[in-house]
């Protein structure tokens, strides 16, 4: 439940009282207090009741998730690091291959990120494979040639984390936090990733439903990290013969309008074959997202992993402009 009340002050000091009274799982974001886990007024301790102002006003979060939600923070949440703003009216590019592969070939693909004005170079070293005889990343090796092209580049880094057991050997290299989507309801790692600032990105699950990603961003907000942001990424639908996945181009619009959380789209993942990756892209961008994950590879049938759905960066070049330009025509 969110009270809106008229102003700050008021707020404040209902959340104090509610404190002091022993409440737990209370927030306030300026004239807005969030209670989780409460529905009316009428359940709400007498004492507080008889305080409440009468000219305030009762929403609802989605799924109870009440941090993340816009009725609880209606303005936009921009989160900013060293070289990227993800978020509000910014439309982040995030780019580079599915996995870190070798020293001078991450090097390249900073360059090339850089020169296609993407802030942020991706890249997995501990790979979530189906297989477990399948490339399972560098591990260590691969972020210390991640983190130094991303360096040289001028870059930020961002890089998945699959296990709280790797936690500080990620953290020592990455800037940015990404939780794929088979660690989406990973709650332990939700929650140590919850306990430090750096920004999240939080990639739906293949099955997860709008109200579990909106959960699952929550559980980082809940143990203290606003910074979050939100990745679609495709779902498991009956149809899989022509896409890997199904991109939900509507997620999109619908969480715009139920969370301040950035909302990006993973077109390649979604897609899973090169032709489709960039109309995709051009669909998230024309429903809202605020920001685009691309996998791409100089020779795409010679990547160790997803080749299928690597472009080359001279597609990703091509469409560009065009997408930036879909991008402000939806701003406007
Ligand atoms: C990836 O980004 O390479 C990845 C494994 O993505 P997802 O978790 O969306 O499958
Ligand atoms: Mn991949």
């Amino acid at each position: 439940m969110i009270i809106v009340f008229r102003t700050n002050e008021e707020a404040q000091r209902v959340v104090n009282k509610l404190i002091a009274l022993g409440m737990q799982n209370v927030f306030v974001h300026l004239n807005r207090v969030a209670i989780a886990g409460y529905k009316q007024v009428q359940d709400l301790p007498q004492s507080i009741q008889a305080d409440l102002p009468t000219d305030i006003e009762i929403e609802l979060a989605p799924a109870n998730a009440v941090q993340v939600s816009r009725a609880f923070h209606p303005e936009d949440t921009v989160i900013k690091t060293k070289h990227s703003t993800i978020g509000g009216d910014h439309l982040t590019i995030i780019a580079g291959p599915d996995s870190i592969e070798n020293s001078a070939h991450i090097d390249y693909m900073a360059q090339t990120v850089k020169e296609l004005g993407s802030t942020i170079l991706r890249g997995g070293s501990f790979k979530p494979r189906t297989n477990p005889y399948s490339f399972q990343g560098l591990g260590k090796t691969g972020l210390v040639y991640h983190r130094e092209a991303a360096d040289t580049a001028e870059l930020d880094m961002m890089t998945e984390i699959m296990s709280t057991q790797d936690f500080d050997l990620v953290d020592e290299y990455t800037d940015i936090f990404q939780v794929g989507a088979r660690n989406m309801q990973n709650f332990s790692l939700l929650k140590v990733l919850g306990q430090q600032m750096k920004p999240v990105g939080l990639k739906r699950g293949m099955s997860a439903t709008i109200d579990d990603l909106l959960n699952a961003a929550e559980y980082i907000m809940a143990y203290g990290n606003p910074n979050v942001f939100l990745i679609e990424r495709g779902i498991r639908t009956f149809d899989a013969k022509y896409t890997r996945n199904t991109l939900d181009v509507m997620a999109v619009p619908v969480l715009r309008e139920l969370t301040h959380l950035p909302i990006l789209v993973d077109s390649s993942h979604a897609t899973g074959k090169r032709n489709l990756v960039i109309p995709g892209a051009r669909a998230a961008v024309a429903a809202g997202a605020q920001g685009l994950m691309f996998e791409i590879h100089e020779q795409p049938d010679a990547a160790f992993v997803d080749g299928a759905q690597a472009i080359t960066p001279t597609v990703l070049a091509e469409a560009l402009p065009g997408i930036r330009q879909i991008h402000d025509l939806v701003e406007e």
